[in-house]
């Protein structure tokens, strides 16, 4: 095991002596603790050939070295002697589909998390009662809640310096936008359940027009697309930034970390706004299961063993133990509810840190406990997550797919210069430094040069596969 590049297994975990004893299974680590990159502690394993019993991957390596020989299917074995898995598969039958290899095989098994929830809007709500504005509702509202901002000093400084929308997300930047003006980003599937490319679709014009309308008008961040990671801090910090767009626990805490350097402060989550299609959408979601998880090798000597070993780690007992601890150590049992013990919250160090240290809460094979969260998620944050758990907003995630090596590879060959050219286009659009009606066209034709619709095709047998399954 060894992920996030400095998540390495220890043997003096308390949390997996404990699995030991009532199981009567105890592993010990074989990830070197000294490298810090997991995608080449994973290669290097797999190269030696000493393949470990149990081995904790990323979903594409864990599928592609299984379908390739290096892990057992495990469908077999967990029809015979994994009862809580079995019931897993069958309370929630799309995840099969998410796990399965191409060969439809599963190789491993992944963390499953509760709740759709993890991103989302939100909006100075000191700003908006100065000017006596509720949460905007539509995306024509939100329109002209930016524009309040920026030209009625919402900040009172005497200067027009209110950003109204940023993001600090340097992937997609104003790419977050697009659920506002009726698209997602991305690969998408269209209600004929075919595979499209959004910057590749005629609509695609009208949406991003709209963006470059909003920058044009200092709506959005003149520096989205440099900004970076630290936009939140600098420029909630600098009380200029209006609303943004982003997980809701980090962001929500940003009303505790300024609470005393801005009077009022008020960051608060509201329901992505109605948009051009007359639809409420939230893109962002959490899978249902984490893109990593562990796997049994074809040289493991006690299979059997190991998957009633897994099997536990998604009874009830064992969601307990990867989510709390230990009883009587981590946390005590209140009327029948885990409650975390006071250092595990209000520690010496951060309660991740401390849960890691202790070994729980890992990326293994098991289930978020629907309690893990509450206890250290900041108010406003939760109040953001049920609100958007508790309406019909969330988007179909599109699934991740598993490709055939000759889907892979049309990919790997065409995808990167693709995403270039629409990175830099898009730039040179909201940037206003060049004009879209003119050039969208050629865009599109660029795109098919690059081979757009080859990479399109591949995306779709996999769906269609996906599918199928
Ligand atoms: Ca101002």
């Amino acid at each position: 095991m060894h992920y996030n590049n400095e998540r390495v297994f220890r043997d003096s975990w308390p949390t997996f002596k404990e699995a030991g004893r009532r199981t009567g299974v105890y592993l010990s680590g074989t990830a070197p603790e000294t490298a810090s990159d997991s995608t080449q502690a994973f290669s290097l394993m797999i190269a030696s050939g000493r393949i470990s019993d149990i081995v904790l991957g990323q979903r594409e390596d864990m599928n592609k070295y299984g379908v390739e020989g290096a892990f057992l299917p495990l469908d077999d074995l967990i029809e015979k002697h994994a009862p809580n898995i079995k019931k897993l598969f069958n309370e929630r039958p799309g995840l099969k589909k998410q796990i399965a290899a191409s060969d439809g095989n599963i190789y491993y098994l992944p963390y499953i998390f509760h709740g759709k929830a993890s991103t989302g809007w939100f909006i100075r709500k000191d700003w908006l009662d100065k000017f006596g504005l509720d949460y905007p509702k539509t995306v024509d509202e939100l329109y002209n809640t930016y524009k309040t901002f920026l030209e009625k000093d919402a900040n009172g400084n005497g200067l027009r310096d209110e950003v109204p929308f940023f993001t600090r997300d340097n992937n997609f930047n104003v790419e977050m936008l697009y659920p506002l003006f009726g698209m997602i980003k991305e690969f998408q599937v269209d209600e004929n359940g075919n595979v499209y490319y959004t910057p590749y679709e005629e609509k695609y014009k009208s949406v991003i027009s709209s963006i470059a309308k909003w920058y044009s008008e200092g709506l959005i961040d003149r520096e989205i697309f440099t900004r970076g990671s630290n936009a939140r801090d600098i420029l909630l910090g600098d009380n200029v930034g209006g609303s943004t767009h982003d997980w809701f626990s980090s962001t929500g805490q940003f009303n505790d970390k300024l609470k005393d350097q801005i009077p009022d402060f008020s960051f608060q989550p509201f329901l992505p706004p109605i948009n051009v299609d007359g639809v409420s959408v939230e893109e962002g979601s959490r899978v249902e299961a984490q893109t990593r998880g562990w796997g049994i090798s074809k040289d493991n000597k006690n299979v059997i063993e190991t998957i009633k070993y897994f099997d536990f780690w998604y009874s009830d007992e064992g969601i307990l133990l990867n989510s709390f601890g230990i009883e009587g150590v981590h946390y005590d049992m209140v009327d029948g509810n885990p409650i975390f013990r006071d250092e595990i919250i209000h520690g010496s160090e951060a309660t991740n840190l401390i849960k890691w240290k202790n070994g729980f809460h890992l990326d293994i094979g098991t289930i978020m406990h629907p309690d893990d969260e509450k206890q250290w998620t900041n108010e406003i944050a939760q109040k953001g997550i049920d609100k958007y758990n508790n309406s019909n907003v969330i988007a179909n995630q599109f699934p991740p797919l598993s490709f055939t090596p000759d889907e892979e590879k049309i990919i790997n060959e065409r995808f990167a210069a693709i995403d270039t050219l629409k990175r830099e286009t898009i730039m040179k659009w909201v940037m206003g430094r060049e004009d879209i009606e003119a050039s969208f066209t050629a865009f599109r034709k660029a795109l098919e040069k690059m081979g757009i619709q080859e990479v399109i095709s591949a995306y779709d047998s996999a769906y269609k596969r996906y599918i199928s399954q």
